[in-house]
């Protein structure tokens, strides 16, 4: 059959979407001799990626043993049968847990990826059987920007909340170090050595530091691997339509690029990456619990288009998930000009000791160390009872001086801009405080008394703040008998608002085992493979671990790179 379409260009693979997903299938279709075109819609390459923490959860990779944590397949399946269960198929699972090892071996052997498996890093609900202790999660290993030459213009940078100095990326570890530069030789050396660094770069003419690390690194690697490879790429050039023939299988896609729709075959098929929904209103009302709001901290390009247009070629969104999306407690500070600053709090303030999260009644209704997911979640599940979104996180001049809060930032830096902005709500007392966030200053003193009273103990009998290891994990190294546990008592006191944002969306399309769309009975649309957030996650809206976006998304793209190379072209001239 001849097709009836003006081919402008023509490909055996159009990937749409430049993160690691994306990215993941773009190279690996590339390694497998394919001819293949990245289009993504951003002026820069690495989407939510780029910005990400970058933690990769990659169960059964070859690095795990030798950070100390031999793992089996049994292990691992029990635990996601206690944490993901029958929210996402056995067969998609069980793709991922076969497939991730040998992805990881893959792209190391060829230089896309380096990560470095952690030593010490549970998964998220550390007490359930199964659960690791480390080696699942991998990070990238710091990337010298310097490498991308010119291009390293062209990869999107982090968020501006977490840079130092404006423009320089910090990890935990560098953290630790800054924060203790003033006590430590070896801090400040460490402290003292990055931002000389810093500064070298920025004499010499970067727009930011090229230490890369987290979820930026990991988009620079891949992002290296497509230049080293001549892979072609074009920026600012989202896919608007997918062409299929009267039976249903994909030929190629249309591209707006510079001001013109051209479209462009694609004889093997087509890979939607465009990174989920989180910027599409419509269907953030149509799947998310109420309230919902413009929340999310993924890049605004990610609006939903990839699945969109999967839908329209006859792909079905999938089910049974437990949550729609990955969520965080955000809070927002509002600016004149430039809409509101975000920021998610993930791993560093609230499981800290001597925060609380309190509701509109005043009193506590969560295990503040929880993960994030856990966090919001509670947020959702209290709310028609007593209303928690925004939820409020109350801590005092010792804790927001040691460790800060959002984004005042420790060690007496100023933050005076950020009270005036009514970000930072600053009370004398906590009588005070409670007056200013409109609470009732008896229950939120009651609320306080007995967290404090529970710090002294070291055991939270209410929520179980630092009961878990993963707890424990993110509270303050050496603070006893509980790192979580601290009392709440030295004025004045700081609270910041949090409503329910996510890092992405977990709902997307049916897929099967290879990452072909599937429609609503369950029928492959040929030539149509949907990775990374567009996909319906493997996790089912489950949140087990760290860098249970990125590991799926690097070996779902990876499947359906290699599954494109064993498919037969389409015959259409
Ligand atoms: C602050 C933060 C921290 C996070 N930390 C982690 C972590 O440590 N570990 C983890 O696993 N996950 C983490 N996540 C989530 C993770 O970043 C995402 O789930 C993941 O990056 C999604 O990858 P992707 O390839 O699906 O999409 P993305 O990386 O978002 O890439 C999608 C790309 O598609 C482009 N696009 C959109 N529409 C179109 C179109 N029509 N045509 C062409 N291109 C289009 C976008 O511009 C974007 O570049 C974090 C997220 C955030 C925001």
């Amino acid at each position: 059959m001849k097709d009836s379409i003006r081919w402008d260009r023509s490909f055996d693979v159009v990937v749409a979407g430049s993160g690691a997903s994306g990215m993941s299938a773009a190279l690996t279709a590339h390694f497998e001799g394919l001819e293949v075109l990245i289009v993504e819609k951003a002026a820069r390459i690495g989407g939510s990626t780029a910005v990400s923490g970058g933690a990769v959860w990659l169960p059964l990779n070859a690095d795990a043993a030798g950070a100390g944590h031999p793992d089996s397949y049994e292990e691992v399946w029990e635990y996601l049968s206690h944490t993901v269960g029958d929210a996402s198929p056995a067969d998609m699972k069980r793709a991922f847990l076969d497939a991730g090892p040998a992805m990881y071996d893959y792209m190391v052997s060829r230089g896309a990826i380096k990560l470095a498996a952690r030593t010490y890093s549970p998964d998220y609900y550390s007490d359930l059987p199964g659960a690791a202790m480390g080696g699942r999660s991998l990070d990238p290993v710091e990337f010298d920007g310097r490498t991308l030459g010119a291009r390293f213009r062209e990869l999107r940078d982090p968020l501006k909340e977490f840079l130092v100095l404006g423009g320089m990326m910090v990890n935990i570890n560098d953290v630790y170090h800054l924060l203790g530069a003033s006590r430590s030789l070896k801090s400040f050396l460490h402290g003292g050595l990055l931002v000389l660094r810093y500064w070298t770069d920025r004499l010499r003419g970067y727009h930011r530091g090229t230490r890369l690390l987290l979820g930026n690194a990991l988009a620079a690697q891949l992002f290296h691997s497509v230049l080293k490879h001549g892979l072609p790429y074009w920026l600012e050039s989202p896919i608007c339509g997918i062409h299929q023939d009267g039976d249903g299988r994909v030929l190629g896609v249309a591209v707006k690029r510079q001001g013109a729709v051209i479209n462009i075959r694609a004889r093997k098929g087509v890979v939607v990456a465009t990174g989920g929904f989180p910027w599409n209103e419509t269907l953030r009302s149509k799947h998310y619990p109420k309230p919902t709001g413009p929340w999310s901290m993924a890049p605004r390009d990610n609006e939903g288009q990839g699945i969109a247009l999967a839908l329209a070629a006859g792909a079905a969104m999938g089910d049974a998930h437990v949550s729609p999306a990955f969520w965080a407690p955000v809070s927002l500070l509002e600016r004149k000009e430039g809409g509101p600053v975000r920021y998610p709090h993930l791993v560093w303030d609230r499981a800290k000791p001597g925060l609380i999260a309190v509701d509109a009644s005043g009193k506590r209704f969560v295990n503040e160390s929880a993960s994030y997911h856990e966090f919001v979640k509670a947020m959702y599940g209290a709310n028609p009872a007593s209303p928690a979104i925004p939820a409020y996180l109350i801590c005092d001049h010792g804790f927001i001086e040691k460790w800060g809060l959002g984004l005042a930032l420790p060690g007496g830096r100023p933050r005076r801009h950020l009270i005036d902005a009514g970000y930072l709500i600053r009370g004398d007392s906590l009588e005070d405080l409670a007056r200013r966030l409109n609470l009732d200053a008896a229950v939120l003193s009651e609320t306080v008394k007995r967290y404090n009273d529970m710090a002294q103990n070291g055991e939270d009998l209410d929520f179980g703040k630092g009961s878990t290891a993963y707890n424990r994990y993110l509270g303050a190294p050496g603070h006893l008998p509980n790192p979580c546990l601290g009392p709440v008592v030295r004025p004045p006191f700081y609270a910041v608002r949090v409503v329910a944002g996510d890092i992405g969306t977990a709902c997307g399309v049916s897929t099967n085992e290879h990452a072909q769309a599937l429609t609503a009975d369950g029928k492959v649309i040929p030539g149509l493979y949907v990775v990374g957030n567009d996909m319906q996650s493997v996790m089912g809206g489950a949140y087990p671990a760290p860098g249970i976006t990125l590991g799926p998304g690097l070996t779902f793209g990876w499947i359906a790179g290699r599954h494109l190379a064993r498919a037969a072209s389409h015959q259409h001239q």
